[in-house]
């Protein structure tokens, strides 16, 4: 068989031709001529293998597309329908109007970040946050790094390196994405003084690792799993009190880092903050974009002699905080330091949210889709926070034969809608549904069933 690549258009021809003017305004020359040169290449490497010569107007649709692909920004806005208020794939907590503002504020030009002004010196990053953490709770100092896995690693570095620190063997574990607390420990330089079993530990399991030369006690909150049945541990303020007994200081991972407390909600009492300072843990750390509702943080809370020597090491400086994240958490800080956290946190207010309301809202979207029923459902923390915790709900369902299908369709609007499937039935929970987007779910939902019917007919008419 013959090659026969005289057809193909020249770069020239196709770089002159008006349909690719536009293009050469938007992206560059360069970035055209290149683009066109990969394109002319993929079709002469396709004429070998028997393709067909397009015409000159699909190559530069082709090229158009290359060229818009380059352009977009890969993470895009997503509708969560799910009811996982902190769902960690979909960026975990959306932050408040105030928390937004201030990242706008401080990044759209210089700020005092590292200024002090009044004396027009050299000021430090996280004062004021650290300011706030002392408004809102009986701690000495604090600190705030990029997010808790950095906040454990900084801590163990800084307080532990070479030093036996006690660690009961259910909580060794996994948070997720390869962040197991045996690794951070020993990456940290820490040496594991395993204690326990994996249900049980006793006060006296602590006491014998102290005497076996245990020099640092670290608690972990068992964020994202629960062990039922046969299980028991000591009480944090038990383990503080035998901790300073000894002399050796008492370091707690909180994970989730709640100022508010959950049982105000309905939910199960999730340890607060303000709690472990309470029981006189030395240092504690936790999440920013969990419970507290902002950005990804690593807060790191405690006793003075402790965090001077954190903020000192090395590693302070290689996950220090950015200043859209120091912004954004300041103005989180202070919803809670107002008590406007339940009205203007994003989370608190998911988490809030009057059931009533989110059966008007579907009836609602019923009402503009013509079809769907409202079904009781339940809504979730998520995030690795309170694993059993559920929340009433109402749920609008779509009876479809290819739930699976419908969903692929939902994730491929414009604006991508993440919605689940349960018994069958494609649901959306408006919990995790911010009113205002009210009409685009709607919007996209009516799309996707038109896509998803033409597709049916598709199949059939085959
Ligand atoms: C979530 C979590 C972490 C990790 O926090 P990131 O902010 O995601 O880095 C660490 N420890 C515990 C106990 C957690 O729950």
């Amino acid at each position: 068989m013959s090659t026969d690549l005289s057809g193909i258009p020249g770069v020239d021809k196709i770089l002159n031709h008006a349909a690719t003017g536009p293009l050469i305004t938007r992206f560059g020359r360069q970035l055209v001529v290149d683009e066109t040169r990969n394109v002319l290449q993929q079709i002469r490497t396709g004429i070998f293998n028997g393709g067909r010569i397009p015409e000159v107007e699909s190559i530069i649709n082709t090229i158009a597309k290359n060229l818009s692909d380059l352009e977009r920004i890969s993470t895009v806005s997503v509708i969560n329908a799910t009811g996982v208020i902190l769902h960690t794939n979909l960026g975990r907590a959306p932050l408040s109007a105030n928390a937004i503002s201030a990242i706008e504020k401080i990044s759209s030009g210089y700020s005092s970040l590292e200024f002090d002004l009044p004396s027009g010196t050299r000021g430090k990053r996280t004062t004021q946050i650290e300011k706030l953490f002392q408004k809102l709770m009986p701690v000495e100092e604090a600190l705030v790094v990029n997010n808790n896995a950095a906040a454990v690693l900084l801590i163990l570095s800084s307080l532990a390196s070479r030093k036996k620190v006690i660690i009961p063997r259910g909580e060794l574990v996994e948070i997720g994405g390869g962040f197991r607390v045996p690794d951070i420990m020993k990456l940290s330089g820490a040496k594991l003084l395993e204690i326990g079993t994996t249900n049980q530990v006793h006060l006296e399991d602590y006491e014998r690792a102290i005497k076996a030369g245990g020099e640092m006690i670290l608690v972990v909150h068992p964020s994202n799993f629960r062990i039922i049945g046969y299980t028991g541990k000591p009480s944090l303020e038990e383990i503080v009190d035998l901790g300073h007994h000894y002399g050796i200081p008492v370091v707690e991972d909180l994970g989730s880092g709640a100022i508010l407390d959950t049982s105000l909600f309905g939910l199960a009492h999730e340890p607060t903050v303000q709690e472990s300072i309470r029981t006189g843990v030395d240092v504690v750390s936790f999440s920013g974009d969990k419970l507290l509702g902002g950005p990804q943080a690593g807060c790191v809370l405690g006793k003075s002699m402790f965090l001077q020597k954190i903020k000192k090491h090395p590693l302070a400086r290689a996950v220090r905080a950015d200043k859209t994240l120091i912004a954004s958490l300041e103005a989180t800080l202070i919803a809670y330091l107002k008590h406007h956290a339940v009205e203007e946190i994003p989370v608190w207010k998911m988490v809030n949210a009057d059931l009533n309301g989110l059966k008007t809202r579907i009836e609602k979207w019923i009402e503009q889709l013509g079809c769907g029923e409202i079904v009781a459902g339940k809504s979730t923390l998520g995030g690795g926070s309170m694993p059993e915790e559920e929340m009433p709900t109402w749920l609008l369902t779509l009876s479809l034969n290819k739930p699976d299908h419908f969903l692929n369709i939902l994730r491929a609007q414009d604006t991508a809608v993440a919605a689940f499937i349960k018994d069958g039935l494609v649901c959306f929970d408006p919990r995790t549904v911010f009113p205002e987007q009210d009409p685009i779910l709607v919007s996209c939902i009516s799309k996707s069933l038109s896509i998803y019917k033409k597709d049916k007919n598709h199949e059939i008419s085959d």
